[in-house]
């Protein structure tokens, strides 16, 4: 006979439950020694100290014995499909010298080489526990990403790319009418894929876009209810063009058209002055910090000090793997720890904790996921676990020291994403073969740079 206790214990019971972990939940959550996660569905059921957390009736239990359970990492800035096909191709110059050589590929984009691009970026961002991202498509086609995602299911935000000026004026008209139809594309993929798949509006930047398609940028979202992801004083140049243009500085100027809220992510903003970081502060506009890119391309260092004490939401971001080369959140972490010790001249700013918060539960915040980024109850089951038992970690004797500046995207072993095993000890449980992606893309991408330079 089957009582309702017991009905009801069936129905709670977990789908998945990770048992003996080190849980770290991020949030300003403590760490959990001989911890244990429950998942349900696509959500977190329970989180706390193996004593506490009913497991009874779980479908899949995985031992963590020894091993690191925490939010997936989120990329609040990313360009996969474009760039994964520029990666390596020039190196040791500037931005605008760099953006326009880019440009020269990306004109013979075709969809087949995207999709493979996009799919072999995805493995890879799935690979190093990156779990969720936030996509500008300066690729401007977008199906063969979402078709990507199908295979390899990741959470995204998906920012349709616009541009109007300088080398982009040629999509000027593709993007006008890809605004004027944004209803289309937000009916046939927003809140997709059991809501991972989100659709945004990706201007490109103060330099190529004009004060029309910012201002049209901002009534569609307002009326359709999405967000914008757009790049922001990333360096010198843009700051010196935008003066000259418009006699202001970039947030200055954006501002003035009324384009500044809270559902804007910016991404580099190395550019700041003290009223950029009050107007930011003021309008609740959130930061993708992108510290690898920026110093490789020396575009500058955000003023992260000032920024965080204005109370301004920031993200790790790796920005897209042209510019510096790798889609790993391990990387950022580490840099950015080095990089803002040495700017400020102050070796307490930014402890390994502040890092891993920002490059999870910050870059959730900053790409306006907070459903994910955090392992707390009702929150999306995106998890992953990192082996620390490593010889290039040991002895580990401060878990976010070793996760910050020893461990490798390698170190990560399985990947959870909305309650889906994704990756189980490295091994990819998607159907495809990591191979064949590999040698389609290179082939693709190698066909595409012999017809374009
Ligand atoms: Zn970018």
């Amino acid at each position: 006979m089957i009582t309702d206790q017991m009905q009801q214990q069936v129905a709670s019971a977990p789908d998945i439950a990770i048992v003996n972990a080190t849980i770290l939940p991020m949030g300003g959550g403590a760490m959990i020694e001989q911890g244990t996660i429950t998942l349900s569905g696509d959500t977190i059921l329970a989180v706390g100290p193996a004593a506490a957390v009913d497991v009874a009736g779980a479908k899949k239990v995985i031992d963590a014995r020894g091993r690191i359970v925490m939010p997936g990492f989120v990329n609040c800035h990313t360009h996969i499909a474009s760039n994964m096909l520029l990666r390596g191709l020039l190196e040791d110059v500037q931005l605008f010298e760099w953006l326009q050589t880019m440009w020269k590929l990306k004109c013979n984009f075709d969809p087949e080489t995207l999709y493979w691009a996009s799919l072999a970026g995805l493995i890879e961002m799935l690979k190093s526990g990156i779990t969720c991202f936030n996509e500008h498509f300066d690729a401007y086609a977008v199906s063969p990403q979402i078709r990507a995602l199908s295979d390899v299911p990741l959470r995204a935000t998906l920012g349709y790319g616009f541009a109007d000026r300088g080398v982009y004026a040629s999509i000027g008209d593709w993007s006008w009418t890809a605004l004027d139809t944004f209803s289309d594309k937000v009916a046939a993929h927003h809140q997709s894929g059991n809501d991972r798949i989100h659709l945004g509006l990706s201007p490109h930047a103060p330099y190529s876009c004009g004060e029309d398609m910012f201002r049209n940028v901002r009534e569609v979202a307002d009326a359709l209810g999405l967000v914008i992801h757009t790049h922001l004083a990333e360096g010198p140049q843009e700051l010196k063009y935008v003066a000259e243009t418009y006699g202001t500085t970039p947030v200055q100027w954006l501002h003035r058209l009324g384009f500044l809220k809270g559902d804007v992510t910016a991404a580099h903003c190395t550019q700041l002055n003290d009223d950029d970081i009050r107007i930011l502060a003021e309008t609740d506009v959130k930061i993708a910090h992108c510290p690898c890119c920026n110093a490789k391309l020396n575009s500058g260092t955000l003023r992260l000090r000032c920024v965080c004490e204005a109370g301004i939401t920031v993200g790790l971001a790796t920005d897209g793997p042209a510019s510096h080369n790798s889609l790993d959140q391990f990387q950022e972490m580490k840099f950015a720890g080095m990089i803002h010790k040495d700017k400020t001249g102050d070796v307490e700013f930014l402890k390994t904790a502040e890092l891993l918060e920002l490059a999870t539960s910050g870059a959730a915040k900053a790409m306006n996921r907070s459903e994910t980024g955090v392992l707390e109850p009702g929150k999306k089951a995106d998890v992953i676990i990192v082996d620390l038992d490593t010889i290039h970690c040991a002895p580990v004797y401060d878990v976010s020291a070793a996760l910050v500046y020893s461990a490798r995207a390698d170190d990560v072993k399985t990947v959870i994403v909305d309650g889906r095993v994704l990756m189980e000890e490295r091994e990819l449980l998607l159907g495809i073969d990591e191979a064949e992606v590999r040698s389609r893309f290179r082939e693709a991408a190698y066909r595409l740079r012999d017809r374009s330079l």
